[in-house]
């Protein structure tokens, strides 16, 4: 039996981490469970788990709760609030797994607290180490802690790994293994053939439609614009050791191959299956073991052909950004993820346009092409700075528009 922590147990993620645990009580005990805000969710949640502790990071939102928990004769749980109570949330003895799935730059802290502490750290918050990289990866290795990626893409590189790379995230080097390129496969997203003087009019309703999976609101823009595309472009730098020459991005409508590893035999290997991350959370709980997901097995002989073809940066210029970020380093980095969570905020506001997260993006990020990130304090910097000239052109867009 495995202790379980869920970061963002509201989310979609968190609710599919918490279907996998409904499917194998005997295996996973929920020990805690955070959100934000969400309380009527957290509720059930709290009634179906029996969680020991609950964070809700908003502090009426946890007040709510405990109201609630004590209306439904709920006298067990504890409840607290604030992001420092998620340090201490995931430190916690009984804690062996800990499901990392805040969205944004502000799952960064309680994710490295994972990590120091020496846990089984599941990684969806691809945000987390955008924003802090090397730093990330360096606590990675002093610490004991097991990370295993939950993003379907690098969760399918994972899979095609040799166990050595396995058993080395972070620091292995390709090279030793026979390994000639990464292939992250993107579906393109709800525009992928919608023309391009269409794209100032595109709704938030319109962007958080993809066609082939159901997520949060802000990775779902991130979809639809390909930052999604970038930031994992990014994340499979670290989490694999990789330069940007060793990445290439290849768009594949269907989402059925989830991403590819190439051999220098000429091999590829593919991780295939239908679009539920119930598979890669799975997987990754149960690692190196395999369990029942809930999904269905691909079916072969009804299915659509499998296409590719290759990422217009025309179209998708936020894309272009983070590939020019990761070659241009941590700075870069930071403030782009920075900025493109201030303009996607905005953009579901309907503040400002669809097109106008690139533009947003591309200006903060120039301003920060070359600062330097030493510490989790540089980082911590940088993103308050970021997000405050992109929230000042978001104001200005509001007036100039
Ligand atoms: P959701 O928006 O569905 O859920 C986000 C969760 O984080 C909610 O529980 C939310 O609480 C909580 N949260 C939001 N803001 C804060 C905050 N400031 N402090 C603490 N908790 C907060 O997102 P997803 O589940 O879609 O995505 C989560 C992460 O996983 C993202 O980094 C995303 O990129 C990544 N990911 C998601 C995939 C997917 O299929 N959804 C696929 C691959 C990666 P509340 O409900 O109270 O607001
Ligand atoms: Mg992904």
């Amino acid at each position: 039996m495995q202790g379980l922590s869920v970061l963002g147990a509201t989310g979609s993620i968190g609710m599919s981490t918490l279907d996998i645990v409904r499917r194998h009580p005997q295996k996973f005990r929920v020990i805690s469970l955070s959100a934000n805000q969400r309380v009527e969710q957290m509720h059930a949640l709290c009634l179906e788990f029996k969680p020991q502790t609950v964070v809700m990071v908003d502090a009426s939102a946890a007040e709510q709760l405990k109201l609630m928990l004590m209306q439904s004769g709920d006298h067990q749980i504890q409840v607290q609030q604030g992001e420092q109570s998620l340090l201490d949330l995931v430190k916690a003895p009984d804690v062996d797994i800990v499901m990392a799935a805040i969205v944004g730059a502000s799952g960064l802290l309680p994710t490295l607290e994972a990590v120091k502490a020496d846990k089984k750290v599941l990684l969806a918050n691809k945000e987390a180490l955008v924003t802090s990289g090397q730093i990330f990866i360096d606590a990675l290795h002093a610490s004991k802690a097991t990370l295993l990626p939950i993003d379907s893409e690098h969760n399918a590189i994972f899979q095609c790994l040799p166990k050595g790379m396995q058993d080395s995230v972070g620091h292995g080097a390709i090279t030793d293994y026979g390994i000639s390129k990464i292939l992250l496969t993107g579906s393109g997203g709800p525009f992928r053939t919608l023309p391009l003087e269409q794209f100032d009019t595109i709704t938030p309703e319109q962007a958080c439609a993809h066609p082939n999976w159901d997520m949060g609101q802000k990775i779902s823009v991130d979809s639809a614009t390909m930052m999604n595309k970038g930031l994992e472009f990014i994340e499979a730098k670290w989490l694999f050791n990789l330069s940007a020459d060793d990445i290439q991005v290849v768009l594949h409508p269907q989402s059925t191959i989830h991403s590819m590893v190439q051999y220098k035999d000429g091999s590829v290997l593919a991780q295939m299956g239908n679009p539920d991350m119930r598979t890669p959370i799975a997987h990754a709980m149960a690692y190196p073991e395999r369990i029942d997901a809930g999904v269905q097995a691909f079916d072969f002989f009804n299915c659509q052909s499998f296409q590719f073809a290759q990422a217009d940066f025309e179209r998708y210029p936020n894309l272009k950004l983070a590939i020019d970020a990761c070659r241009a380093g941590q700075g870069a980095c930071t403030a782009l993820n920075a900025a493109n969570e201030i303009a996607v905020a905005a953009f579901l506001a309907k503040q400002i346009k669809f097109t106008d997260i690139a533009k947003i993006n591309a200006e903060v990020m120039q301003s920060f092409l070359t600062t330097d990130v030493r510490s989790i304090e540089d980082v911590l910097r940088l993103d308050q700075e970021a997000r405050k000239q992109a929230s000042s052109q978001v104001d200005w867009l509001k007036e100039n528009s």
